[in-house]
């Protein structure tokens, strides 16, 4: 089969043809009808997931398949069964390391991956979805939409009203504008290095900053707002941390859901006002704490009753073989969430 391998760091991925073996115990074969491009794959690339010893291995942690077949012991979906593929643990057996051939070796990889024809995922990280939920939308599923909405929901506990500083309109902060609307934040200021303002805009945020042109604190002047109840830190960009801290209003949340590169460090400036208002939190996220098994179907009946929707949220799509160029228009800051169909 078909599928893009992370042959060497800091390198294109290979689109190459990969073997697969038979599915032991817990294991899933889905046929990948799209898988969407996060972050994340743009840090393994660069070799910053600590993943460089596993090279070559396969990519992609968000997709939308049909299970081709079931391996030993599997019971929580059936052939036939369209399915969200997510990173995040849900029910259902781990399942060991699925092996692939690759030009002639044998090739270990992830639990799940999606930048492929066809992956042997465990049963713990597919959800069926209802048939006729949208391809796109199931794919969203799998990362982006379900960490941004988990982690308002969890880790900001935002209510109503409260104020939020969206840091980096990638992939991910796209989908926390969506998520900050659902839980009727009062003004939702995004702040990217690239201009992204009409984009900003048109997925429903009140307010623009371009930092690359403009001081961070101006974010708090454009708002009219002494500080921002909830921070949400996607770049991961260590000055971008120091930058942006000190914007927290009393008893807010700063949330880091970009990581920081393996051995980068930052400064909290004047780190006395940490202790405003009740006392301001600062949390790493793995995803929110999003659970699939729990959330999936909740987020499908917000889908389907229109309180939760994708629109504005993919700016490209792609084919598997043109992948490459895809991560390249993500890394430029060009493309908003990028699907790939894998089938194209
Ligand atoms: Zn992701």
């Amino acid at each position: 089969m078909k599928a893009a391998v992370l042959e060497t760091i800091d390198a294109p991925l290979v689109i190459g043809d990969v073997g697969l073996s038979a599915l032991a115990r817990g294991q899933v074969l889905v046929k990948i009808l799209v898988s969407g491009i996060c972050g994340s794959q743009l840090q393994e690339i660069a070799g910053n997931k600590g993943n460089a010893k596993f090279v070559p291995h396969l990519m992609g942690h968000e997709g939308c398949g049909i299970v081709e077949e079931t391996g030993p012991e599997v019971t929580k979906v059936k052939k036939g069964d369209k399915v969200v593929l997510h990173w995040r643990k849900g029910d259902g057996i781990e399942a060991d390391f699925p092996t692939y051939t690759y030009k002639g070796k044998n090739m270990g990889s992830g639990k799940v991956t999606t930048f492929s024809e066809y992956s042997v995922v465990s049963e713990n990280r597919v959800t069926a979805v209802p048939e006729d939920i949208s391809n796109d939308f199931c794919a969203l599923l799998g990362c982006g939409l379900s960490t941004a909405l988990a982690t308002i929901e969890n880790e900001a506990k935002m209510r109503p009203g409260e104020n939020i500083l969206i840091v980096g309109l990638g992939g991910l902060g796209a989908c926390f504008i969506k998520a900050a609307m659902l839980a009727k934040a009062g003004t939702i200021v995004a702040l990217d290095i690239h201009d992204k303002k009409g984009f900003a805009e048109s997925l429903g945020a009140t307010h623009f900053i371009n930092s690359a042109k403009e001081d961070a604190k101006e974010a708090l002047t454009r708002a009219g707002v002494k500080g921002f109840d909830v921070i949400i830190e996607t770049s991961g960009n260590s000055k971008s941390i120091e930058a942006t801290l000190p914007l927290l209003a009393g008893g807010g949340r700063f949330i880091m859901v970009g990581q920081p590169k393996p051995g980068e460090s930052f400064e909290v400036r004047d780190a006395n006002h940490l202790f405003g208002g009740e006392g301001k939190m600062l949390k790493a996220t793995q995803g929110g704490q999003f659970s699939p098994s729990k959330d999936i179907t909740r987020y499908v009946q917000m889908y389907r009753d229109g309180s939760l929707n994708i629109d504005n949220l993919i700016t490209h799509r792609t084919s598997l073989d043109k992948v490459n160029d895809a991560i390249t228009l993500m890394r430029e800051g060009k493309a908003n969430r990028i699907m790939i169909d894998i089938w194209q």
